[in-house]
């Protein structure tokens, strides 16, 4: 017997399949889509069984054994070795690339294998019953030494046992130091009293202790709320009122517990879509359907509806979610409808918790996954229903190879399994959009909000005007009074700081000099809370400067507006305003996104500030005003997406205002009112927007009129980098038709990245057959000669960006 193995070698120049020998005892387990490790060159290495079959064109004796069996249950099944080979093709990547990203990353670390008594110990197979023993499990390293590895598979098709599977988390569990103050009142009275009068500050800590006693903060939470040094805080440490402990960050996804709830009546327009989709479903079909409905229109309830009717088919339902902002509060409902059903698949949860729920996943334990990109690969063998909520977010699309597009991926799946996907959003993709109008996807519209209210009220203001009548702070005079109205009110509202392309940096006042990051060619980052410059790219970190490095003048100082500079604005103006902050910086630690919204939710802040994380999904009765403060930072970017991403982004925001009984407001802040992506969100009509769009992309030859494929080169040195840019480009003028547009090379927007040098070329197309076998050789040329030279090479066929 033969198996065909892609083997996990991504330098090698040639992308296929190779033969290997299956060893008489291992016949009668090995299937297709189980990992094994085999020989290549000098070396073991990973590999998947493709294929199995009797004849092979390697010479007797080349032919090498395979040498070890990691899976003798596959863990890819049939649909997703069929996918990998699509994905290899539509995207260009190495069939491995696509193989490994279907799996969690745990079946590429390191792992301990159990095996898990699941029935009678007397249904087993003798020779495994004195394995066990009197144990309930036994290792399985144990099964395979003793060569019982047909009894155990025996055995698990008979559910007698199960084999578990234990990551190993070297220092995987993250804990934060945290204060916990002591639980006896009477014992910080005694400190309290015993601190001399003199030390007010710590009198007063002590005796605010005394309030608080029992309660875990963080140092920084005690530092900041009661404004005080942290030698302050030592001192009380010192004397016992307080102690650290170690706290896990870590926390179920799941620790609160869902609220149930049932399926509402729908409105005319969500019953009209329901009902298309439900054809689509009876008559399994694959129709891909687009969802546009305004947001707040109950996109959500339809969603859960259709699921609810793949369920009661016994079929499963595969709902994607942008990111992980979105999925607290997203996965929130879908486990309040359908309970222990559901499994939650996200960047946030350890690898050892992402498996698992891949596990409850493979075995049919749950029959809903709500998850990010990766989760289109959920190994579901009987799926009812994808859906795509806002679909037009980039993070669909994976950036590195395999750079498929989750949208792609799932109407592949569709039609393997023969049922419908919905894509739903409030402000489509272009490319969707122009599929619908051209009945390729079924366009389903909701044009109302789901309980009547009118969309909130939107104001254009222009930050020029202000400037001239001598406002310059970062709040227009309209917004400011709107934010009192407000907090007079008792009412919430939600700051947007608009940070796309937007970067606060370091400047000379006298010689214009931006302080730059060593390694690459950007702006580096001013991060106030450490009074440190950051390259967001390479990590890089350096103090502020004092004087200039290029004029040694002292005025060089902070320019530009970040999250926290705003922060300390808002209390400058509005001093008692309660914020809570959003951003990268607020939100490293997992389940800061759930505290945060929590916490905003109790009304616990009148002010929600953040960044694009900000801008959807969010749900809560009390917000009546939306203020954007730079709406057009995302307008300057070089990407022929920059307007449609700037509509989308402020539509999103501007629908989180107004969305229960209190109507809302919208406040949008620009230096370029006339751009027709801030003018047509004033009314948050998309049609409008999407003709005159389309017309920009007809002119100047973009998608969805064309297609474009984005060629990036790199190297260390600039000069090899351009010079093989430049070679990748004659090469491509030489193969393919005049029609095609070729631009480039150029350096790339970002120039340099990590000491290496970019230049990249973008071909434009309607319709090319030549394409993919051009670029297929293009590769292969890379791969066995350029590579060798320093450089990388990449072919993005859809680039979410330029
Ligand atoms: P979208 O996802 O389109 O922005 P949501 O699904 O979040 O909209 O719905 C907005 C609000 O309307 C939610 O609070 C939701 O509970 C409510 N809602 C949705 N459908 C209905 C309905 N048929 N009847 C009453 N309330 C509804
Ligand atoms: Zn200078
Ligand atoms: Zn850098």
């Amino acid at each position: 017997m033969i198996a065909q193995v892609i083997v996990d070698v991504a330098a090698y120049p040639v992308d296929r399949p190779f033969d290997y020998a299956v060893p008489e005892e291992w016949q009668a387990l090995v299937e297709a889509g189980c990992r094994v490790k085999v020989p290549f060159g000098p070396r073991n290495v990973l590999g998947f069984i493709t294929a199995l079959k009797e004849e092979t064109d390697v010479p007797q004796g080349k032919l090498k054994p395979l040498s070890q069996l990691l899976d003798i249950e596959p863990v890819l099944t049939g649909e997703m070795l069929q996918l990998a080979q699509w994905m290899t093709r539509h995207t260009l990547c190495f069939e491995i690339d696509a193989l490994q990203v279907m799996l969690p990353s745990a079946l590429r670390a390191k792992y301990e294998k159990t095996i898990h008594l699941s029935g009678p110990l007397a249904d087993l197979p003798a020779e495994l019953q004195n394995l066990f023993g009197n144990k309930s499990s036994i290792p399985y390293k144990k099964v395979e030494v003793a060569g019982f590895l047909k009894s155990l598979k025996y055995s698990i098709e008979q559910g007698t046992v199960q084999i578990k599977t234990v990551v190993k988390q070297q220092g995987q569990v993250k804990a934060v130091r945290k204060l916990e103050i002591l639980d006896d009142e009477v014992k910080l009275q005694q400190i309290a009293a015993d601190i001399p009068k003199r030390a007010k500050k710590q009198v007063m800590v002590a005796e605010w202790m005394v309030d608080h006693k029992g309660e875990v903060f963080t140092p920084e939470e005690l530092c900041q709320t009661l404004n005080i040094t942290t030698a302050v805080l030592n001192a009380l440490i010192e004397k016992g009122a307080a102690k650290y402990i170690q706290e896990e960050v870590y926390r179920d996804p799941f620790t609160k517990n869902a609220v149930k709830t049932k399926p509402l009546a729908l409105t005319d327009e969500q019953e009209v879509a329901l009902q298309q989709i439900l054809t689509a479903m009876k008559n399994k079909l694959p129709t891909t359907f687009l969802l546009h409905g305004i947001t707040g229109s109950g996109k959500t309830e339809v969603y859960l509806q259709a699921i609810q009717s793949t369920l009661e088919k016994g079929k499963e339902a595969i709902v994607l979610v942008p990111e992980i902002s979105l999925t607290p509060q997203m996965s929130e409902r879908f486990r309040s409808r359908f309970g222990e059903l559901v499994a939650v698949l996200h960047s946030g949860l350890s690898k050892g918790e992402k498996y698992d729920e891949w596990r409850k996943i493979q075995r049919g334990e749950v029959k809903v996954v709500v998850g990010a990109r990766s989760a289109v690969f959920a190994p579901f063998t009987n799926v009812g229903l994808f859906i795509l909520d806002e679909e037009h977010e980039s993070t669909y699309k994976q950036e590195d190879s395999p750079r498929y597009h989750a949208r792609e991926v799932a109407i592949w799946r569709s039609e393997f399994h023969q049922c419908p996907v919905i894509l739903g959003s409030a402000t489509p993709s272009l490319e969707s959009f122009a599929r619908a109008k051209k009945h390729v996807y079924t366009l389903l519209t909701l044009k109302k909000r789901a309980m009547q209210q009118s969309l909130p009220t939107v104001e254009i203001i222009d930050m020029r005007e202000q400037l001239k009548n001598g406002n310059r702070s970062m709040f227009s005079e309209e917004l400011a009074e709107a934010i009192r109205i407000r907090l007079e009110k008792k009412e919430q509202m939600v700051l947007f700081l608009n940070r796309r392309g937007f970067s606060s940096f370091v400047l000379c006042r006298d010689c214009g000099t931006v302080v730059q990051c060593k390694n690459c060619d950007i702006s580096m980052t001013y991060h106030r809370s450490q009074e440190k410059l950051k390259c967001h790219y390479c990590g890089y970190e350096e103090q502020v400067p004092h004087e200039c490095p290029e004029c040694q003048s002292e005025h060089i100082r902070f320019f530009g507006t970040g999250t926290q500079k705003v922060e300390s604005e808002i209390y400058k103006f509005f001093p008692e305003a309660r914020v809570l902050r959003m951003d990268v910086d607020t939100t490293r630690q997992k389940g800061s996104h759930e505290r945060i919204l929590d916490a905003f939710g109790r009304g616990e802040a009148d002010i929600l500030l953040g960044t694009q994380m900000i801008a959807k999904g969010l749900d809560f009765p009390n917000i009546t005003l939306v203020g954007v403060l730079s709406a057009d930072t995302s307008l300057n970017l070089p990407d022929f997406r920059a307007a449609e991403r700037t509509f989308q982004l402020l539509t999103q925001v501007s629908g989180r205002a107004g969305r229960h009984d209190k109507p809302g407001e919208v406040f949008i802040q620009t230096y370029t009112p006339e751009h027709y992506a801030i003018e047509l969100s004033k009314e948050q009509d998309y049609e409008p927007f999407y003709m005159q769009e389309m017309q920009m992309r007809q002119r100047f030859a973009y998608p969805p009129y064309y297609f474009v494929v984005l060629i990036q080169v790199t190297h260390e040195d600039v000069l090899m980098a351009a010079e093989y840019a430049g070679k990748a480009v004659d090469w491509l003028r030489m193969q393919l038709s005049q029609n095609v547009g070729i631009i480039g090379p150029t350096a790339a927007s970002i120039s340099r990245v990590q000491n290496r040098y970019r230049y990249q070329c973008l071909i434009k197309y309607k319709k090319e057959p030549n394409l993919t076998a051009t670029l297929q050789q293009l590769i292969r040329m890379y791969r066995t000669d350029w590579v060798k030279k320093g450089i990388q090479l990449t072919v993005d066929l859809d680039p979410s960006s330029i």
